[in-house]
């Protein structure tokens, strides 16, 4: 029944997700402060405390950007909205933009979402001489992507914190 909560940094900005659990003693520990609870109780001995569903630290920490997201096939998939990034159909596979057999490296800006058919026939050309196009290009995620791909859903009261392209991506 308990989950995650949310944790924004002192300047709203969303940094990790955490057991709610752990976001409780944040905030016991005035460390954080609730923003939005889920509506479920933690019962101790002599007190009630509400469920945290978003925390905000009342201190700033710099967290490092980029470093932090893993290109696996869930995180690509869910920058690129589960499309494929040459004909927009459903994506299946993953495709290096430059040909790893020619160069390219498995980074950011050269991995996008791709159909299978589109996969089959950039082959290991490169995109001037496959007859696709690219939609737009690719780039590192913010951190919006990073937490759906990390927490595999997104409660409703973290939309506001996270990017519009997001809240467009899991429908809410
Ligand atoms: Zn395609």
């Amino acid at each position: 029944m308990f989950g995650r909560a949310l944790v924004l940094n002192a300047t709203f900005e969303p940094i990790c997700v955490v057991s709610s659990r752990r976001a409780l003693v944040l905030v016991l520990d005035d460390k954080a402060e609730l923003l939005h609870a889920t509506g479920f109780e933690y019962r101790a001995a002599r007190a009630a405390y509400p469920e945290p569903s978003v925390v905000r630290l009342a201190h700033y920490v710099r967290v490092p950007r980029q470093t932090r997201v893993a290109i696996t096939r869930r995180s690509v998939f869910a920058r690129d909205e589960h499309r494929c990034q040459y004909c927009g159909g459903q994506a299946e596979n993953i495709d290096h933009v430059v040909p790893r057999s020619r160069g390219g490296t498995h980074s950011w800006d050269n991995v996008v979402a791709a159909c299978r058919r589109c996969n089959a026939q950039k082959e290991d050309h490169f995109l001037e001489d496959s007859g696709l196009v690219l939609r737009h290009l690719p780039r590192a995620p913010r951190s919006g992507v990073w937490l759906l791909a990390a927490s595999g859903e997104l409660r409703t009261e973290w939309a506001p914190y996270v990017t519009p392209s997001l809240e467009h991506a899991v429908g809410i």
